[in-house]
């Protein structure tokens, strides 16, 4: 199992230098190793494996391995659909939350940053570019009621973008969604946001991840290509 991991995590790594090549680029991207449903012990394995930042979609399932896992050199992303009830938890957990999809939830967070004392939380807004009303994220129509909260928000920081395209057996008809986020990015980048930084556009998983870092992906979302596949009815438990 453990070579398992270490040779798809070896494959995942060259493939991405491969489209980074391809694409001319020379700047890093970051591999976000998507651990939901996999149990702590795989992840340690990952993580003697040089891998240290992970993706989960889910708070509580999160918490569980957070706690035996720890976060010292450990960045933990959200990725998922995150209730407001959850919120406060989800303060605590992570260093980013990469599913801010509403006006009221980046208003929550603020709050929360501030009740807890906590400096700063990473945020990237994910946004629903398929239109589709029963996934998450914010309708591009709505953005600009969260961006510009988002200017004022002394805690809650806007580092980027997140997009989840619908699932085409295709993977070049993901390229459109992935372009067209990069074009959001650079329009709010010439609108003064991401001074700090370059934007980060976290774009790209298993199937299809080589074509968004060809579009500018600087986060890739990555689990069974470096876990092996998911049981499909631990993929339909939701917590939504
Ligand atoms: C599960 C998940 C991924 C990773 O999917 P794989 O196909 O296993 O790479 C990436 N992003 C989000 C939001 C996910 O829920």
């Amino acid at each position: 199992m453990q070579t398992e991991l270490r040779s798809n995590l070896d494959s995942v790594r060259g493939k991405i230098r491969e489209a980074a090549l391809r694409a001319g680029r020379s700047d890093e991207i970051k591999l976000v190793a998507v651990s939901k449903t996999h149990p702590a012990s795989t992840m340690r394995e990952a993580q003697a494996a040089g891998l240290a930042v992970f993706g989960e979609n889910k708070v509580q399932e999160a918490e569980g391995k957070i706690a035996e896992i720890g976060r010292e050199n450990i960045e933990w992303h959200l990725i998922g659909h995150l209730q407001s009830n959850k919120a406060r938890k989800a303060v605590e957990l992570f260093d980013v939350i990469q599913s801010l999809d509403s006006l009221d939830l980046a208003t929550r967070l603020e709050r929360i940053c501030i009740e807890e004392d906590r400096p700063a939380i990473s945020v990237y807004a994910q946004i629903d570019l398929a239109g589709e009303s029963a996934k998450s994220g914010i309708q591009e129509k709505d953005l600009p009621a969260l961006t510009s909260y988002l200017r004022v928000c002394r805690r809650v920081k806007f580092d980027g973008l997140m997009v989840l395209p619908p699932l085409f057996d295709d993977a070049e008809k993901a390229r459109p969604f992935f372009r067209r986020l990069r074009e959001i990015r650079d329009e709010l980048k010439s609108q003064g946001f991401f001074q700090n930084g370059t934007g980060e556009l976290s774009m790209g998983m298993s199937h299809d991840f080589e074509i968004a870092i060809e579009e500018g992906a600087t986060v890739v979302r990555v689990g069974s290509a470096i876990f092996g596949a998911r049981g499909r009815t631990e993929e339909m438990r939701s917590e939504k």
